[in-house]
């Protein structure tokens, strides 16, 4: 039985102040919800004023982003061992990353194993573009990205990820994959490559959200299909109401 995540991730808003406040409204509103496990992924700058508002809620923490080395020479950028002790969870490899910031499968990969060597919970994005949508490559780019991102690692710390499949052409688009096409993609191009990479056992076990316009309305269709293992929440996740909404959805 795989315990549903729900994380939200708040982009490119907030100021700190701001997201302290949405903090404080999302205690409230889902600090009381048990059996689904409840993460939000504020801005680098907001996480410290953030992790003392979520203290005893329950609610998990993450970051947007890392860099894949420890510290160094890398201007503007974040190690995991910066973020381990303010935070538990990592995107790794968001579209918009790939998209505007020459995120690549291999830095995907780097990035995956510097969280799991810091004791992270790395949230692993994969999806395709429209154009790759269109022309019917959704399963073979899906499945070599979840290939690339969890190349040379182990099983042990595989399991200790969670993928997202996050079509990018539903992603702020307010257009969702389809609660039947976006379960096929996740059985069939991602739990089953996870199958081939480290057996059944761990095929089954390992958590595979659906992120891409989830909202208030089509939360609870997208979650009962039998592969998706929770959302990956933008837009919707900066209102306590919606968001409480999808999280209770998977409880
Ligand atoms: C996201 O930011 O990962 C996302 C899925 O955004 P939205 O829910 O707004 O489509």
């Amino acid at each position: 039985m795989r315990t549903k995540i729900i994380a939200g991730n708040w982009k490119m808003n907030k100021t700190p102040a701001e997201a302290a406040a949405l903090a404080q409204a999302l205690v409230a509103e889902i600090g009381a919800v048990s059996g689904v496990e409840r993460v939000v992924v504020p801005p680098f700058v907001a996480l410290a004023v953030v992790a003392p508002e979520l203290a005893g809620s329950g609610i998990g923490l993450g970051a947007q982003n890392l860099h894949w080395a420890d510290s160094g020479a890398y201007t503007g950028e974040v190690s995991a061992p910066m973020l381990k002790g303010l935070c538990q969870y990592v995107v790794i490899g968001h579209s918009e990353r790939r998209q505007y910031f020459g995120e690549t499968d291999e830095s995907v990969n780097k990035k995956t194993k510097a969280a799991l060597a810091h004791g992270l919970t790395p949230i692993v994005c994969v999806g395709e573009t429209l154009a790759q949508y269109e022309a019917g490559e959704t399963g073979a780019v899906v499945s070599s990205q979840v290939r690339a991102a969890y190349a040379g690692i182990e099983a042990v710390d595989a399991l200790k990820t969670v993928v997202a499949y996050e079509p990018v052409w539903a992603i702020g688009t307010g257009r969702a994959a389809t609660p039947e096409g976006a379960n096929a993609v996740i059985a069939e191009h991602i739990r089953a490559v996870i199958a081939g990479l480290y057996g059944a056992e761990a095929a089954a076990a390992l958590r595979i959200q659906y992120g891409g316009s989830v909202t208030a309305a089509n939360a609870a269709e997208l979650l009962a299909q039998p592969d998706i293992d929770g959302a990956l929440v933008g837009g919707a996740s900066l209102k306590a109401a919606d968001f409480g909404v999808i999280v209770r959805a998977a409880a």
